[in-house]
């Protein structure tokens, strides 16, 4: 008898809703209370700092080292008001989470006591021994300096009473050993790409900005419940677990009433949020049975991507406060829609115009599809790549997988735009000379906006949408960091754009008009991208012979779909757009396919463990109930009557036999699978071996499993099922 499951199932439906600690203030008052934002510059610094530093993060430009002492010292004034003790750089190594390592402010006074001191070489460098972080081979351990550096355009903070100062962080030799730094590279290289293409259209137009608008999907589970999972304590995800008689069928959680201990916990997550600076705005119930977004005012991607970082470490501190777990894993349950994290995207430039929205003027709309048909372009040309950015161990259980975009990435406009490309790509340079005389206005060009407010047809079998006024990537899992996605994408649209402005710029010297020039290159990229173009049912079987048939990338093993970050399109990408080198790729690389196999392996661990240990003495102490049952039978009305009277229980004894019998030599075959593949020295390989031997044999594993648990007595069953840990009360 499990009793421990009955148990936390009972504490678990027991529990009631925390209450919440609600400012007396409107939200206004307490927004960025523990961020050291331009007021708290303003207030805390010398006016002369404060515009040096105003100066540098506008700019762009480094820090002067005395300006750094003195903003250090407001700083830490700051700080020490709001009850910081330690300070520490918060970086985001290639490891999906951020890392921190904290220190105290305080000093020795040569007096026997202590001072509280900080200055600017602390605030603005730092060297923490860096060699346990996954470096691809880049550092040997032996020489495992790395440097931390500040990134003045993302705000300094304070959490859980530390000051947190943002930083990228690179070798000693200065490769990039972490996502901050090639994300700001890329958004460099996009802001003078498109500026220099947005000029065509407004002179002074001096930068493009990237946005992102990132929406967090997440699963909620019972702190009891989960403490019963190990599985999902080990791994993130449930590795066994018979799907439940209900579950999302009924369509009946999707924006339902939030249950008031979730709603408790989201008004609390909110309130932290605010007071971090993090624009959280939207929060509802998801698809799934405890499935959850909360959803953000989207921000330079930069910041932005800092605060989903920073969100996904409140989200699971808040979320203990309230006796939950939080699941920001891309596929928790089986059988249920698993989790993404929307990527919303866009350039706008610093005259206040979305590139990606339609305008008043025929000029605007000429710019919208200029830079529309670009972005097709970049996606078209690096569509493995793209793919490549957001494939996981933990995302391919997602994709792919009937209710999320599949591993093939294309591109839905919706039909509006699609009837504009179609025009324009059929139309002769004549027709489309000028788009404000009549002929124009008859190829709708001129009446874009009226119709991209309709914008009603949704599809969300889509990875990437045009969604009116930005494009939503959508095939980015929830559990990782936004930067991996947004560094290839700002990178590809960033080429795309050099390579359209070179060419509109050597039509205009041979003589060419502007608007001709212009035209004639949007019709040749429409006509050459078409086939990333996909508004119809990307779920389909059909969907996926046709993509192969257009030449998309259909790959769907993660260690072979990270090849593409390393074909040649990829790394003259990434060099001539500055944003990472051939050694820096290589050893992401490694990294990636490192990771993958960790992945692999703890999971495979996991489940043999839980496997023998758990379900195999369960499932036979089951079987011998039933056995004795039938011999006692036997005993008392002799053989003929007993084969007639426990013909059920002698069935599902043999099924029990078979199903245990696989289990245990699955077991076994799996092991032998990763002693294998543990031999073998390149990581690629060893990444593929567990891909293509150790992950089948946890396939079957868990279908015997969940079979079991359709027959042993519910009493027995040791994990909480599906049942219990999806329907929060
Ligand atoms: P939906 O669920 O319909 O996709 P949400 O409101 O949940 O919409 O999320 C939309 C996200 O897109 C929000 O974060 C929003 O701020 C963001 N967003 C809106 N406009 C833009 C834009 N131009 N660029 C980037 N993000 C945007
Ligand atoms: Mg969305």
């Amino acid at each position: 008898m499990s009793s421990l499951r009955f148990k936390v199932v009972d504490e678990a439906f027991n529990r009631k809703a925390d209450p919440v600690e609600i400012p007396s203030e409107r939200p206004e008052k307490y927004y960025g209370k523990y961020v050291f934002n331009r007021q708290k510059m303003f207030e805390y610094l010398p006016a002369s700092t404060y515009q040096a530093l105003i100066n540098a993060i506008d700019n762009k430009e480094p820090l002067p080292r005395d300006v750094a002492d003195s903003v250090a010292e407001g700083m830490k004034r700051w700080a020490i008001d709001n009850g910081a003790r330690h300070y520490t750089h918060w970086f985001q190594p290639l490891t999906e989470t951020t890392a921190e390592k904290h220190d105290g402010f305080i000093e020795h006074d040569g007096k026997g006591g202590v001072v509280e001191k900080f200055n600017g070489k602390l605030l603005v460098q730092q060297e923490p021994d860096a060699s346990s972080f996954p470096n691809g081979g880049i550092r040997n351990t032996f020489e495992a300096r790395g440097y931390s550096a500040w990134d003045i355009s993302s705000p300094a903070f304070i959490m859980d009473n530390t000051l947190c100062i943002p930083t990228i962080f690179i070798s000693y030799t200065g490769e990039s050993l972490d996502y901050k730094t090639p994300l700001l590279r890329a958004l460099n290289s996009v802001d003078r790409a498109a500026t220099a293409v947005a000029q065509f259209f407004d002179p002074e137009v001096k930068h493009v900005k990237s946005y992102l608008g990132w929406e967090q999907e997440y699963f909620l589970v019972d702190e009891a419940l989960y403490s019963a999972r190990p599985d999902l304590m080990l791994t993130g995800r449930t590795l066994m677990g018979h799907e439940s008689a209900k579950n999302q069928q009924l369509e009946d959680h999707y924006f339902g009433a939030i249950p008031s201990r979730v709603e408790s916990f989201m008004l609390d997550l909110e309130i932290e949020c605010h007071k971090l600076g993090i624009p959280a705005k939207t929060r509802h119930n998801e698809v799934a049975p405890n499935q959850f977004e909360l959803a953000p005012i989207f921000e330079e991607t930069n910041l932005a991507n800092d605060h989903n970082l920073l969100l996904m470490s409140l989200i699971t501190e808040v979320a203990r406060r309230h006796h939950f777990r939080v699941l920001l894993h891309e596929k928790p349950f089986a059988g249920i829609n698993g989790s993404g994290k929307h990527n919303n995207w866009s350039l706008g430039t610093d005259r206040g115009d979305i590139l990606f929205s339609p305008g008043k003027t025929p000029k605007e709309n000429l710019r919208f599809i200029t830079f529309v048909v670009n972005v097709m372009a970049a996606v078209h040309r690096h569509n493995a790549l793209l793919k490549a950015s957001i494939a996981s161990a933990t995302n391919a259980h997602r994709l792919g997988a009937n209710e999320a975009p599949p591993a093939i990435i294309s591109i839905f406009t919706g039909s509006q735009l699609a009837e504009i490309l179609d025009k324009i790509a059929n139309s002769t340079n004549d027709e489309l000379s000028d788009l404000s005389t009549k002929e124009g206005l008859r190829l709708n060009v001129s009446q874009i906006p009226e119709i991209m407010l309709d914008n009603t047809d949704r599809n969300r079998t889509s990875p990437f949408a045009f969604t009116g006024n930005r494009f939503e990537f959508r095939a980015v899992g929830s559990s990782a960091n936004c930067a991996s996605a947004m560094i290839a994408l700002n990178a590809a649209a960033a080429e795309q754009l050099i390579m359209f402005k070179n060419k509109i710029d050597s039509r205009l010297a041979a003589g060419e008009a502007l608007r001709h020039a212009l035209l004639e290159e949007i019709r040749a990229m429409i006509k050459s991208s078409a086939p990333i173009h996909f508004d119809g049912n990307g779920y389909s079987d059909k969907w996926k012979a046709e993509a192969a048939a257009r030449g998309l990338d259909c790959e769907t093993s993660v260690p072979a779909i990270f090849d593409a970050y390393l074909r040649p399109e990829s790394i003259n990408m990434f060099t001539a757009t500055g944003v990472m080198t051939p050694v820096e790729l290589a050893a992401r690389n490694e990294v990636k396919w490192e990771m993958y196999t960790k992945k692999v392996q703890i999971e495979a661990r996991v489940l043999g463990d839980l496997a023998l240990n758990h379900i195999l003495p369960v499932a036979i102490r089951y079987q011998s109930i039933l056995l004795d049952n039938v011999s006692k039978i036997r005993d008392l009305y002799g053989h003929d009557k007993a084969a007639e009277m426990s013909e059920a229980e002698r069935t599902t004894i043999e099924a029990i036999a078979g199903h245990t019998r696989i289990i245990k030599s699955e077991v076994e075959k799996m092991v032998d699978a990763r002693r294998e593949a543990n031999r073998i020295e390149s990581e690629r390989e060893k990444a593929i071996a567990y891909h293509d031997t150790v992950v089948p044999s946890m396939d079957t594993i868990r279908y015997h499993i969940d079979k079991l648990e359709l027959m042993v007595d519910n009493e027995m069953w040791p994990l909480p099922k599906y049942r219990e840990l999806l329907f929060i009360r």
